[in-house]
């Protein structure tokens, strides 16, 4: 993705989470500038201010990268961040931290997933894929909580 349809795709992911009143920037940097990570958000809750790095698609490319990472599915990871701002873990690498972590991760590849099942049919669905109600059913579980 260019630097301007990640831009775009801020404006609509901002819009879908209800972060619109956020002032949000995104940048595309190398990743040693992220410590190596595929995206990185510095926010600032009192002022609804944040600064998205995503990780330059160079760096995703090369044989010793972690993981092909989704550009679109990290830019959502990091907008996510910014509802768990109160509830954030002191510390990413314990327990508390890795599960928060997942649960982002878990939902902003199904929301990306389910935002490309409906409006974009360049995209193909294999039979291993959950479909669209198993996918809403882990977003929302099962409407007991
Ligand atoms: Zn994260």
């Amino acid at each position: 993705m260019t630097i301007e349809q990640l831009r775009d795709r801020c404006a609509y992911w901002q819009q879908v989470l209800r972060l619109q009143d956020w002032d949000i920037t995104v940048e595309i940097v190398r990743s040693r500038a992220i410590e190596d990570a595929v995206g990185k958000i510095h926010p600032l809750f009192s002022k609804k201010i944040a600064r998205i790095k995503l990780q330059d698609r160079y760096d995703a490319c090369q044989p010793d990268a972690i993981y092909q990472s989704d550009q679109e599915v990290d830019l959502v990871h990091e907008l996510l961040h910014c509802h768990f701002i109160a509830c954030e873990p002191e510390d990413w690498d314990d327990l508390k931290g890795e599960t928060t972590h997942q649960a982002i991760h878990a939902i902003s590849t199904a929301l990306v997933k389910l935002d490309r099942g409906r409006f974009g049919p360049e995209v193909a669905t294999e039979k291993s894929e959950p479909s669209v109600t198993e996918m809403l059913v882990a977003i929302r579980g099962n409407g007991t909580a």
